[in-house]
């Protein structure tokens, strides 16, 4: 801290904390080699000295030995939070974070992580952890916002009789502050929901047609002059006959539900959810995406028949949608 600067006076007893140690976090599992199995495939590590007893490298390092980035992973909580195993703290080694946050800085980004090993980890060595508020830095202002960089160090550790191992650390730093742009709160004035325009699709020179079929009200398939073969998406060349010379047909409007996907999340604004999909075979041949209307999505079913609907959004954009015929 500079000498100029004033710290608040409600940062004294957070700042006091710096240099305490939490209490220990133990992991559910001794190191076990289907969880080391697991974790190298989801990460595409192929190393035999993780998973292959034989190896030379794992004879070579006394067995196996898990991956040294899987530091943190023997002591996480689960699915649960704060689910540890008994023995564990039930200390927050977060408190000076949330003492922050009662005194009005509540958003958290995290800045950066360095892990440390000391040595391998082999299998059935039952870790823990301890956590100490190692430092907090002094007022800063960012493009963020003002508040504080605070560092964390866990400590893990291998349990021996004839005493216990450090194997590794992580460093483990955020920055907590008040954001420079808070949202505005919500007001009379301010609607709750922002209006969201619906995405327009993109438009070339190749599709510009279908697209101003679809506000004529009209579904354009487009047709290759030399071999009268339809296509669609729309493309500059014939695959069949490689001629650039096309033009279009009128569709009928009429076709199947040849497959579907019924959309449940993210639920992005402004599409209503579920949102059914549909591949749509028309009678002509061609197939084309669009959003399925009148219907829930129990009652989308393949080879459904439907017609086409001209629906115009946000003023000016037209799309074509299709609606189970009934019957
Ligand atoms: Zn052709």
């Amino acid at each position: 801290m500079s000498q100029a600067q004033v710290e608040h006076e409600w940062m004294l007893p957070i700042r006091a904390l710096v240099g305490k140690e939490y209490g220990r976090i133990y992991a559910w599992d001794a190191v076990n080699a289907p969880m080391i199995r697991h974790w190298c495939e989801m990460m595409g590590v192929t190393n035999p000295a993780y998973t292959d007893p034989t190896s030379a490298q794992a004879i070579e390092r006394g067995g196996l030995i898990a991956p040294a980035t899987m530091l943190q992973v023997w002591c996480m909580e689960g699915l649960k939070i704060n689910n540890y195993p008994p023995g564990s703290t039930k200390e927050n080694p977060y408190e000076a974070l949330s003492m922050m946050e009662a005194h009005g800085l509540p958003s958290v980004v995290a800045v950066n992580s360095e892990l440390t090993f000391e040595r391998d980890v082999h299998l059935d060595e039952r870790l823990y952890y301890s956590t100490r508020l190692d430092n907090i830095g002094p007022e800063k202002t960012t493009g963020l916002g003002t508040g504080y960089f605070v560092t964390l160090v866990m400590s893990f550790f291998s349990q021996k009789p004839q005493g216990d191992e450090k194997i590794g650390e992580l460093l483990f730093r955020v920055f907590k502050f008040k954001p420079a742009n808070p949202v505005k709160a919500v007001t009379a004035e301010t609607p709750a929901i922002p209006k969201y325009k619906r995405p327009a699709p993109g438009m070339s020179d190749d599709t510009r047609f279908f697209w101003e079929g679809a506000r004529a009200g009209k579904l354009l398939i487009q047709r290759c002059k030399a071999c009268q073969i339809l296509r669609h998406p729309p493309g500059p060349i014939c695959s069949e006959c490689h001629s650039f010379e096309w033009d279009t047909v009128t569709a009928s409007g009429l076709g199947t539900v040849y497959s579907f996907v019924v959309a449940h999340y993210p639920e992005v604004p402004p599409f209503e959810h579920p949102n059914p999909i549909g591949l749509i075979e028309l009678d002509e041949g061609t197939r084309l995406v669009a959003q399925l209307i009148g219907v829930t999505r129990e009652e989308v079913k393949i080879g459904q028949r439907v017609k086409v609907e001209f629906n115009t959004f946000d003023d000016d954009l037209v799309l074509p949608q299709f609606r189970p015929l009934k019957g």
